[in-house]
């Protein structure tokens, strides 16, 4: 991973910071991570904005999201959860197949604060096995469930060569909300160097098929789009990692 160096430098300043509890609720303010660790915080150094969706792969909101993509025309980068790609390994694949980037979300979705970091250590790798025995993927971006890391996470991430990756907009497309709510949430605090935060599954969310306004969100999201002249892609793009061909898709 030659270039790899900034993101696991910002890990490594991390790790060095979040010696205690305090940490996670730090890295959770947004405008201090965007501040302090860009690369964490989904900040790219160039003109383009990442495209992520957490939670799946789901039976019908993963599908209804790519189907939305492609007639947009856009890459995106999936943020997969190990239980629920081994309920839907042809999911996983399908995602891959259609050009996204996968990413690791975890093996179960639960909160870090709450566990070990032997536990958070075990999960990150049976998530990232079960990622690559599904698909032939090694996921090079890590997000935890609910955002939430403590040192644990990262010395876990770390170790397993992961990148943490945050956001910078998110739409809220857990709760009930529409469409253009949606996009409207998102457009609030996006600019143009930004990282998106949706989901395509409905799984862990308030809201039973959520991902409806997810995907009637993502033409408005084309609209603002070409109006501003944005590239929108997958984190590989973002921030031009420069992977290993066994971990490329
Ligand atoms: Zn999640």
């Amino acid at each position: 991973m030659a270039s790899a160096g900034v993101g696991l430098a910002s890990v490594s300043l991390l790790a060095a910071a979040a010696a205690g509890w305090i940490a996670p609720s730090l890295l959770r303010f947004g405008p201090l991570r965007q501040a302090c660790y860009p690369v964490l915080a989904g900040v790219g150094s160039e003109a383009h904005i990442a495209l992520t969706f957490d939670d799946g792969p789901d039976p019908a909101g993963t599908l209804a999201v790519l189907g939305a993509l492609a007639d947009l025309g856009w890459r995106a980068t999936f943020f997969l959860v190990g239980e629920q790609v081994r309920c839907h390994p042809q999911l996983a694949r399908a995602v891959a197949e259609a050009g996204h980037e996968l990413a690791l979300h975890g093996d179960r979705h639960r909160n870090h604060l709450f566990r070990s970091g032997r536990d958070v250590a075990a999960d990150l790798r049976r998530g990232a096995e079960t990622i690559r025995a599904a698909t032939g993927v090694s996921p090079v971006f890590f997000r935890p469930p609910f955002g939430v890391f403590t040192a644990g996470t990262l010395a876990a991430a770390r170790r397993q060569r992961l990148h943490p990756v945050l956001w910078t907009a998110w739409g809220r497309d857990w709760e009930v909300s529409t469409g253009p709510q949606v996009a409207a949430t998102v457009l609030a605090t996006l600019d143009e160097r930004g990282t998106i935060l949706l989901h395509d599954a409905d799984r862990y969310a308030r809201t039973p098929q959520s991902w409806k306004a997810t995907v009637d969100a993502l033409p408005v999201l084309g609209q603002a789009a070409a109006e501003h002249g944005w590239r929108i892609g997958p984190l590989q793009e973002h921030f031009r990692l420069d992977v290993e061909p066994d971990r490329r898709r």
